[in-house]
């Protein structure tokens, strides 16, 4: 299971709308729509951290 990096959403690479070679890596699409949006900014959206929640330090001790 692939994740669309603009919508986040699960996509199957075998049924994924787009596929795209960017970096090194390759991201799949649900949709054609969501295809276009990566490639004007391809940057914006591979930028993110593969982990997506973010450190949630509190600094409780
Ligand atoms: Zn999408």
């Amino acid at each position: 299971m692939a994740t669309d990096p603009v919508c986040k959403m699960n996509v199957e690479p075998n049924k994924a709308a787009a596929k795209v070679d960017y970096a090194g890596q390759v991201y799949y699409f649900c949709s054609e729509s969501c295809h276009k949006a990566f490639t004007a900014e391809p940057q914006k959206y591979a930028g993110s951290s593969p982990h997506g929640g973010g450190s949630h330090h509190h600094g409780h001790q």
